[in-house]
């Protein structure tokens, strides 16, 4: 495809959301990356948070965690470029090893991933013996490789329930906790660092959290909601479950990212908010020219931001950042995600 041809297809798609003159240049980066992938053999995927200019170019495959992950188990491709953060990139070469799997910025972190340690979910291990561990799919290898099953924004508290267990511990997000627990009517405790014996501290508990937060969900609040209310009473607010309780309680719909898109394509409604990372408000405006889409974008998620056309180009060019896992923790990471996925 050349320049002037991915030029009219993102047009077509992103008239009223970007500048033209932005999306000659952004056309041209993506031509480029196009013939590149056929020429590695690559596949690009696409999370729901990148830019709308590169969400409507260059992936094959566009979506939340749970279904990159499945699209990168599957793929025969040699490369798989992953447009989203690292946590996601592992997750990948946990499920498909044999490929090579680039990020195309070594900054695209996550405040979740970062906020806990596999020593951590050992010492929590050791504090609450034979109890099992969920950890969110928004951690790194090493974590998840201590825990007997992930899950998703989507599958949370089915992955709870799916355990029996009387007892569960749930890292490493705060409000996803909260909320997964206000969800499956259990009690939720969040342990300070030194106590050692809860089985003799009388309390009623079934879940067990950790304090990690997502720096772009923990900053919607309350006031926010009640303000844009007061502005525009009839708008429809949809909130991601990394939000606070009150927010999500406050709002009409929660859900994963793939299910705030599908909320907002099968309702009518005069306006949307979206309470989740900017970019993918003006992704699901792209898709639905006929909505109007309210945006606080005064939050950016500073990682997903990281990622670019340009670098993904020099990403291809250049080989890199390639992602590697030990084996031993790949092995044991892999067998909590592919539990993660059975349950869907
Ligand atoms: S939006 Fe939040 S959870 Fe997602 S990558 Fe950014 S910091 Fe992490």
């Amino acid at each position: 495809m050349n320049a002037q041809e991915m030029y009219e297809k993102m047009k077509a798609r992103l008239d009223k959301v970007v500048p033209d003159v932005e999306l000659r240049i952004k056309a041209e980066l993506a031509a480029q990356i196009v013939d590149l992938k056929k020429e590695k053999n690559a596949v690009i995927l696409g999370h729901n948070y990148m830019e709308p200019a590169l969400f409507y170019s260059i992936p094959d495959f566009t979506g939340d965690s749970l279904d990159l992950s499945r699209k990168a188990a599957q793929t025969d491709k040699d490369v798989i470029v992953f447009c989203g953060v690292r946590f996601m990139a592992e997750t990948a070469k946990i499920l498909n090893p044999s490929k090579t799997v680039l990020l195309p910025s070594e900054k695209a972190g996550c405040s979740l991933a970062a906020s806990i340690t596999a020593a951590d979910v050992r010492a929590l291990k050791a504090r609450f013996p034979g109890v099992p561990v969920v950890t969110y799919v928004n951690t790194y290898a090493d974590v998840k490789a201590e825990s007997d099953i992930c899950c998703t924004s989507s599958n949370a508290a089915a992955v709870v329930e799916s355990l029996h267990a009387e007892t569960v511990i749930f890292l490493p997000d705060e409000y996803l906790a909260r909320n997964v627990a206000r969800e499956t009517g259990k009690h939720i405790i969040f342990p300070a660092n030194g106590t050692t014996n809860f089985a003799d501290t009388g309390l009623d508990y079934q879940l067990i959290g950790w304090h990690g937060r997502c720096e772009v969900h923990e900053k919607f609040t309350l006031g926010d909601i009640q303000a844009v209310r007061a502005q525009f009473p009839d708008v429809v607010i949809l909130s991601h479950p990394e939000c606070s309780p009150e927010v999500v309680a406050a709002s009409d719909f929660s859900g994963s990212t793939n299910a705030m898109i599908r909320y907002v394509q099968q309702t009518k409604a005069a306006h949307f908010l979206v309470l989740t990372e900017c970019a993918m408000g003006d992704n699901i405006a792209a898709a639905n020219p006929e909505k109007d889409m309210l945006r606080l974008c005064m939050v950016r998620c500073p990682h997903m931001n990281t990622i670019t056309l340009e670098d993904t180009l020099k990403a291809l060019q250049l080989n890199r950042y390639v992602i590697e896992i030990p084996e031993d923790i790949r092995r044991r990471a892999r067998t909590a995600v592919e539990r993660m996925i059975a349950i869907g």
